[in-house]
């Protein structure tokens, strides 16, 4: 049997922060299973962050106004991507676990991990009109966001002052990770480590070791998939009549986004059904 393979995209840009510890322990996790692990360092790499026309190899089609998402879908298809990106494209597509290492950067990801989604999830690589959400290129791989914050959990409560984390992920785990196909893994969230007491540190970092033993036999989270919906442009890829419908009946929103003016079926974002969270 091939040798299974995680990728871990980092972004930090200390060695010595607890981001970097949380890479290494996974690492050593991973490897201890037997995975063949990589990780891509982000700023050791000096990713390049901005989508621009360096990223094609060779002509335009269209000089006079440069469409980053057409030029790149062509690029693809025809080999031409810059290397920098091929080579992500290359870890992504061997992986089948795929671990997002970051600190919370302004409700979201540091711009040098926006850079790498930005730029190596590229269309026809990624997704196509046909193969989106649960109909996505990557629905045989698994993907978790990994990271820190600055703000304690009561921060990022419903009625804290950041409001509901379960909305703050939304972009990032149904945006980009289910809209490219990923089953996507319960987030694994390390609150607030700079000042908390280097036990409490201590104790994320087992958990997170713990999790990590058994993160593949984990269920992931739920989306509304494709089939909900009408997906053509007549019905303007909104939810069916009947299931609307159906939903009427129900005490919850269908999902976070999909939240039919329903309060937001707890726990959406960061708890798989199993663990109790979701509606149904
Ligand atoms: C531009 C920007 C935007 C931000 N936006 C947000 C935001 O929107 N929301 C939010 O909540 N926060 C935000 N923050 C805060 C940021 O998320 C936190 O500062 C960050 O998550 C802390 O993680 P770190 O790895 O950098 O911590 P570090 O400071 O590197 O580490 C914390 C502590 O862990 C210690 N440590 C390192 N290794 C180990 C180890 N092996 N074992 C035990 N301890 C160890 C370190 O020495 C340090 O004392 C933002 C910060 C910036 C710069």
């Amino acid at each position: 049997m091939a040798q299974k393979a995680a990728l871990i995209v980092f972004a930090h840009q200390s060695p010595a922060s607890f981001n970097a510890a949380l890479r290494d322990a996974a690492v050593q996790e991973l490897s201890g299973q037997g995975f063949r692990v990589t990780v891509s360092d982000l700023y050791a790499m000096n990713f390049r962050a901005s989508a621009t026309q360096d990223d094609i190899i060779g002509d335009l089609k269209n000089p006079d106004h440069f469409q980053y998402g057409d030029e790149t879908m062509r690029a693809w298809t025809e080999g031409r991507l810059s290397d920098d990106i091929t080579a992500e494209q290359r870890k992504l597509e061997e992986a089948q676990l795929i671990i997002f290492q970051f600190p919370l950067y302004w409700f979201s990801v540091p711009a040098v991990l926006k850079g790498w989604f930005d730029r190596v999830l590229t269309q026809g690589f990624a997704f196509s009109l046909q193969k989106i959400y649960s109909k996505g290129v990557f629905k045989d791989k698994k993907a978790l966001l990994s990271f820190t914050t600055g703000a304690p959990e009561s921060m990022f409560q419903p009625d804290g002052i950041d409001g509901d984390i379960n909305v703050t992920l939304w972009p990032l785990q149904n945006g980009i990770l289910n809209f490219c196909g990923f089953q996507v893994l319960a987030p694994q969230i390390f609150w607030d480590p700079v000042h908390c007491p280097a036990a409490v540190r201590a104790q994320m970092l087992e958990g997170w070791r713990a999790r990590l033993g058994g993160l593949l036999m984990e269920k992931p989270l739920t989306f509304a998939p494709c089939e909900l919906f009408d997906l053509s442009f007549q019905g303007g890829f909104r939810l069916r009549p009947e299931v609307k419908e159906e939903q009427e009946a129900q005490p919850f929103g269908l999902s976070t986004g999909h939240h039919l003016g329903k309060p937001l079926p707890p726990g959406d974002q960061t708890r798989a059904p199993s663990a109790g969270g979701n509606r149904k």
